[in-house]
C-alpha cells in the first residue's frame, strides 16, 4: 500500500485495559477526534496484556462497561482483542484494522507513558507501517526517551497535524490535551475503599460496577 495522500478521513485508535473505563478515557478520545478530525475512535479493550498484570474484571465486563459508556456513534467499542483470545498485541490489532479500513489514515492514540515503553512492545517498529502514531500528554511523565526511539522520533515526528490526514501511516505526532488525573487504579482503589466514584465514571459504568459488585476487593 502506497504512503499517498488519502481521501478517506483518519480513525482513531484507543487501546487499553478499561478496566473500568473513564473519564479520562474518554475527554482523551473526543479531544483528539476534534482536533485530528477523526470520523471515529475505535476503543479497543485487550484481552491478556503483555507486560502487566491481568485485568481485575473479565473481557466481557470491560466490554460491557465500555459499551454503556459510549454511543457507538463517534466512539466504538471495538472487541477484536477479545475475540482474537491470547496476548493482545498491538501490531496485531493493527493489522486488522488496516484490513477492514484499508484506505483510512489510521491514528494510533497512546498515552505518553505507554509511549515511553513503546520498545518493549512487539513488532514495535513495524506499527508505524499501519499507522500513525499520536502521544497524548499525560500527567506523571517525564523521562527521557529510549534512543531507539528517539531516533524515530527524530525520522518521522511532526509538527503539522493535518500531515495525517494527507498520509495513512508512518507519523508521529504529539498532541498535548487537558491533564485529567485519572487512573483506572484509582478508581478501583476508592471503590474497594468504599469511596464515591461519581464523575470519575459515566453513570452507566457506576451502575454496572454497582450491579457485578467490581472491585469490592481487588485493586
Ligand atoms: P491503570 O490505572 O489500570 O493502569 P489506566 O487508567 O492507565 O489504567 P488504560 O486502560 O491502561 O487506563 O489506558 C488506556 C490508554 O489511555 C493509555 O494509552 C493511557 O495512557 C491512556 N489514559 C488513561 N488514563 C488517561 C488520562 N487520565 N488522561 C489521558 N490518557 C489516559
Amino acid at each position: 500500500m502506497s504512503n499517498s495522500v488519502a481521501d478517506w478521513p483518519p480513525i482513531g485508535i484507543l487501546g487499553g485495559t478499561f478496566d473500568p473505563v473513564h473519564i479520562g478515557h474518554l475527554r482523551l478520545a473526543i479531544e483528539a477526534s476534534e482536533i485530528l478530525h477523526l470520523s471515529m475512535v475505535r476503543m479497543v479493550p485487550l484481552h491478556q496484556p503483555n507486560h502487566r498484570a491481568a485485568p481485575v474484571a473479565s473481557g466481557g465486563r470491560r466490554f460491557e462497561m465500555l459499551s454503556a459508556a459510549i454511543d457507538g456513534s463517534l466512539l466504538v467499542a471495538d472487541d477484536r482483542e477479545l475475540q482474537r483470545g491470547g496476548i493482545s498485541f498491538t501490531f496485531d490489532t493493527l493489522e486488522s484494522l488496516r484490513a477492514d479500513f484499508a484506505r483510512h489514515p489510521l491514528c494510533l492514540l497512546v498515552g505518553a507513558d505507554a509511549f515511553y515503553g513503546l520498545c518493549e512492545w512487539h513488532r514495535w517498529r513495524e506499527l508505524l507501517t499501519y499507522g500513525h502514531l499520536v502521544v497524548v500528554a499525560r500527567p506523571d511523565t517525564g523521562a527521557e526517551l529510549d534512543p531507539r526511539l528517539q531516533q524515530l522520533v527524530d525520522t518521522v515526528a511532526i509538527a503539522d497535524p493535518d500531515i495525517l490526514r494527507h498520509e495513512l501511516h508512518g507519523r508521529i505526532y504529539f498532541q498535548p490535551i487537558p491533564p485529567l488525573p485519572i487512573s483506572s487504579t484509582d478508581i478501583r482503589a476508592r471503590v474497594a475503599s468504599g469511596r464515591d466514584i461519581r464523575y470519575l465514571v459515566p453513570p452507566p459504568v457506576q451502575r454496572l460496577i454497582d450491579q457485578y459488585q467490581l472491585y469490592k476487593s481487588s485493586v
